[in-house]
Formats: structure tokens, C-alpha cells, sequence
């Protein structure tokens, strides 16, 4: 067929692409089209313990194979290269990946699947073209070596990154096809451009699958779960404006606020995709505390003191907006005086929550609200019922 995944005894897994970029529709019986791509990459990147499969057959060279490499010397692979085939092994991370469309031998550097230090280290990934067999130019045509397939091996061995590795040359590719897919996110509000389902979750406590905490125990590190679309706010994600990040730590980053209130308006992240600060495990909490008291330290020595708000309604990525003020011009007394003043107003019942008490008790994961910390560690409350204005810890 056009496609397909062989998996051998052994536990190798060869996938490929058969004929040429299809230049019309229907695709022609020699040709591929994007839905053979769009499949074969579905049907592997489904599994959720998918990291990558050991070859990769194409005919035609990946487009762009150069790009942070060696020179493909005569090759120009964005004249003959297939935009297909790249993102095909943008996706599947083949260790090897073959092809021999153009009748010409080149090793290109391996290259990275993981973007240094903001994802683990995966495997590396080698595109390798041969030319034709017994051509008369004696260009090599046989590829030797020997192969462990990724599932027998040593997690720590399969991620070593040989001397000469370099960055990925699809990323580029793939993040300009995500791009063009999904709008650029508003200024203000990125979060209310994501698919979310409020009442799903509402009220109700996650599936417990044992490695979820209870409420008695301390909470378990466990992978943060995946965004259901494009989010801004996951570091490894494309679409993270990294110009605005001020500092990443293990779990957490810190980020200018993108139209913050002030310049100085910064937000805690966590690295991972976590909703809110219910959601976090305890490893990621104790450096949110670290970056709050950094972050409390440093403001002191600007003559500020900060507040600090997060939202958990229509919004998918935790976001703690830290907003620092002239400590001669407020107390912080006065700072909770106008939340409660202006949530009074509005008819938003905001309730202080003792200090030592953690959020977590005062709230399920999943449950929408709005929460004030002030800098002395004092907490204000709202559960959210209905609706909530998107933009009231801004206006306060
Ligand atoms: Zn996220």
C-alpha cells in the first residue's frame, strides 16, 4: 500500500511512504497525499506510550533535510524535497530515515527531537539518502549497520546524544503549518480560544486511577496530562512567546506578562500543562513557593510588594499573575480591602480562607475559581458559579 507500519519479531518497527508527493486530487496510484500522511501519523502517534519508531521509509528526501546540517552538496532539497515527508518525520522520529529518490548519496548530522532544556532528551534522529543501485558513479548505495530496536533498549542509552547532533530542521516547518492552522491568540486572552468544556468537569473530582492523590496523601509526581489543543503556555509548545520568558526552573518558568498592567507584571508557569494550582503535584508547588518568595525578595529591593491572582475559568494553562506595587502607595491591607470592595460591587462573594489553610482543601480539581494571595500570605476566595468576569483581578 501507499502506507504503513511492519513490525518485526524482534520488536523493530519500520514505517513507510510509498511514491512520490502528490501534486493533485485524487492522488494518483504512484503518489501519496496528505491524508496518507495524516493517517500513518495518526495511527502511531495515538499510542500513548508512542516515542518513535526505529526506520522510516520515504522515496523522496524530506524537504528542508539540510537545514542546521551538513550541505546535501548538489541536492537542493527545497526544489526536490517533499514538505510530506518532513513532517512525517517530525512526527514518527525515525532513528534511521531513509530515502533514494534522488540517485544520490548524503549522511545528514543526526539530529535532536527534543528542544534543550525544555523537554527531556529523546532519541536522535539520522536522515540518510543512498543512490541507485550498482550506479556507474560508484555512489554508495548499501547502508551496513546494526540496529536494537528503541523497545529493547536501556531508556538512558536510547536518549544519548551523539557529539555532532544537531537541531531539528522540520521544527521550523511544522510550527509555520501550526501557525497557519490556528489564529494567533488575542492579546489579553488566549486562554478563551481553547476548546474547554466547563461542565464536564465541573463540581465533579477527577477519575481516581490510584496514582492520583487522595486527600489524606501527600501528593505523587505524575506527568502533567496534555492540552486538548494548541496551548500558549506550555513551554515545549511553539507556540510560547520565549522572548517573554525570564526564567525556567526545574517545573516552573517565569514570564513577562504579555500586556501586563505594569512592566514589571510577571507570571508563575508551570513548565508542564496544568489547569490550575489544585492540579499541580507537590514537586511543582514547592517551586511555585520558591518563585513566590524570589519573586517577594526582589520586589522588596524595588520598593514594591506584589499581589497575586489566578483565574481558573475559561482558562487551560495555570497562570499566577504576580502584580508589584509601590509599597509607599498601598498596604496590603488595602490592596485586600479594594478585591473585596470591588468583588461587593460586582456580587462576587470573595471570601478570605485562613492563612495556613491550602487552596486544595478549600477546593476540588476541576472546580472553576478566582484566588488572591497577598504578599503577607493572606487569601481571598471565589468560587466560581456561572459566570465571572475575565478581566476582574485586572481592573482591581
Ligand atoms: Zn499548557
Amino acid at each position: 500500500g501507499r502506507r504503513g507500519l511492519y513490525s518485526g519479531a524482534s520488536g523493530l518497527q519500520i514505517a513507510y511512504l510509498s511514491g512520490t508527493e502528490a501534486q493533485q486530487e485524487p492522488a494518483p496510484a504512484y503518489s501519496f497525499s496528505a491524508k496518507d500522511v495524516a493517517e500513518l501519523k495518526m495511527s502511531l502517534l495515538s499510542t500513548p506510550s508512542f516515542k518513535g519508531v526505529d526506520i522510516l521509509l520515504t522515496s523522496p528526501w524530506p524537504w528542508g533535510a539540510e537545514t542546521f546540517g551538513n550541505s546535501a552538496g548538489e541536492i537542493d532539497t527545497k526544489k526536490c524535497g517533499s514538505k510530506l515527508v518532513s513532517d512525517l518525520a517530525a512526527s514518527l522520529k525515525p532513528r534511521y530515515h531513509f530515502a533514494a529518490l534522488e540517485k544520490a548519496y548524503y549522511e545528514r548530522l543526526p539530529y535532536r527531537n527534543h528542544t534543550v532544556l525544555q523537554e527531556s532528551p529523546q532519541h536522535v534522529s539520522r536522515f540518510i539518502a543512498l543512490a541507485e543501485v550498482g550506479n556507474p558513479g560508484k555512489k554508495k548505495y548499501l547502508y551496513a549497520f546494526s540496529i536494537v530496536p528503541m523497545s529493547m533498549m536501556d531508556p538512558a542509552e536510547l536518549v544519548k546524544q551523539p557529539q555532532d547532533v544537531t537541531e531539528n530542521p522540520y521544527r521550523k516547518l511544522q510550527k509555520a503549518a501550526q501557525k497557519s492552522r490556528t489564529p494567533l491568540p488575542a492579546e489579553e486572552e488566549p486562554a478563551s480560544q481553547f476548546f474547554f468544556d466547563l461542565k464536564k468537569h465541573q463540581g465533579k473530582k477527577r477519575p481516581s486511577d490510584g496514582k492520583e492523590r487522595g486527600n489524606s496523601q501527600p501528593k505523587q509526581a505524575r506527568k502533567p496530562p496534555q492540552p486538548t489543543g494548541p496551548c500558549w503556555f506550555c513551554l515545549a509548545s511553539p507556540e510560547v512567546e520565549k522572548h517573554l520568558v525570564v526564567s525556567i526552573g526545574t517545573h516552573c518558568y517565569l514570564a513577562l506578562a504579555k500586556g501586563g498592567l505594569l512592566p514589571d507584571h510577571v507570571l508563575i508557569l508551570p513548565i508542564g500543562h496544568y489547569q490550575s494550582v489544585v492540579d499541580l503535584s507537590s514537586d511543582v508547588v514547592e517551586e511555585v513557593i520558591k518563585y513566590k518568595s524570589a519573586l517577594k525578595e526582589f520586589f522588596k529591593s524595588k520598593g514594591k510588594r506584589y499581589v497575586l491572582f489566578e483565574r481558573n475559568y475559561r482558562s487551560q494553562h495555570l497562570q499566577l499573575q504576580v502584580v508589584p506595587l509601590p509599597l509607599d502607595q498601598c498596604t496590603s491591607e488595602e490592596i485586600k480591602e479594594s478585591f473585596i470592595a470591588q468583588a461587593e460591587e460586582q456580587q462576587i462573594e470573595l471570601l478570605e480562607i485562613p492563612e495556613h489553610t491550602d487552596i486544595t482543601q478549600v477546593v476540588q480539581s476541576g472546580t472553576p475559581y478566582f484566588y488572591v494571595e497577598l504578599d503577607t500570605g493572606e487569601k481571598l476566595f471565589h468560587r466560581i458559579r456561572g459566570r465571572f468576569p475575565l478581566h476582574f483581578g485586572r481592573s482591581v
